[in-house]
């Protein structure tokens, strides 16, 4: 059975003061109000994850993430960071890809399969970014553009190693726009996502990769989303910078 996962990427936002705020009234929230089993993943500025590792303790529910790492076990790459160093501070996930890192920072399908391979040769999970520009879906090419994504930043894996990847499908279109994906749109993206793999792999392999929507999820359209067969959660921008929101967005599984 995939799990269903509510990923928060704070992006470049928080102090670590404000950032710890957050995290415990995320927590306190979430072991109070959510009856739902889904793994809620907080994914501060690589400056915040010690800190934040320690009040998430042990819970089994609330986990830390990263926003990124290099494709190095280490070395001369100044300002950088190592999916081994994340691993001994507490993370199990990393966002790869993610359209800011691709638009702001060049970082191609070809870097981002080796990023892959690195995060899940340190046993931690990728949540691995796709989608396309607004002139893409306008043209009617946005399957074939996200196929293509997955395809070279992915199919180079063995099964045992895609199974352990969690896919995040965000529309550029509406990553901070306000403007969502209609839960159709999403549904109809993820099943091809889906079908994408089981035609490389097989069906039940497949099955069993969450597979997240991204783009201005918000507390009032989170459960018509989530509801989706082929949607298995959501990575949350904005939203998740309030914990009320995000609480809410998390308790739409419920
Ligand atoms: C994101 O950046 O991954 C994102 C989905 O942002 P927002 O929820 O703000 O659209």
């Amino acid at each position: 059975m995939r799990k269903n996962i509510v990923a928060g990427n704070w992006k470049m936002n928080c102090t670590l003061p404000e950032g710890k705020k957050l995290t415990s009234e995320v927590i306190h929230m979430v072991e109070d109000e959510v009856k739902n089993d889904a793994h809620v993943v907080l994914i501060p500025p690589f400056t915040h994850l010690s800190s934040i590792h320690s009040l998430i303790g042990s819970s089994n529910k609330v986990l830390l993430g990263a926003q990124n790492c290099h494709q190095s076990k280490s070395g001369a790459f100044t300002g950088e960071i190592s999916a081994d160093m994340l691993a001994s501070v507490g993370v199990t996930h990393v966002i790869l890809g993610h359209s800011e890192r691709r638009e702001y920072f060049g970082e191609s399908d070809e870097l981002l399969a080796q990023k892959v391979k690195f995060v899940l040769d340190n046993d931690l999970t990728p949540i691995f970014c796709c989608g396309e520009k607004l002139e893409v879906r306008e043209s009617g090419a946005h399957e074939k553009l996200v196929g293509d994504q997955v395809a070279k930043a992915l199919f180079n894996l063995s099964p045992d190693e895609i199974k352990k990847v969690v896919i995040a499908y965000e529309p550029v279109w509406a990553i901070g726009t306000g403007v969502t994906a209609s839960a159709g749109q999403a549904q109809e993206m993820h099943a091809f996502i889906r079908n994408q793999i089981a035609f490389k792999y097989d069906q039940s392999l497949a099955e069993e990769i969450s597979i997240l929507y991204g783009g201005s999820v918000k507390p009032d359209n989170a459960k018509e989303i989530f509801s989706q067969p082929d949607v298995d959660g959501g990575l949350i921008g904005g939203a998740s910078l309030k914990s009320r929101d995000f609480t809410n967005i998390v308790k739409a599984f419920d």
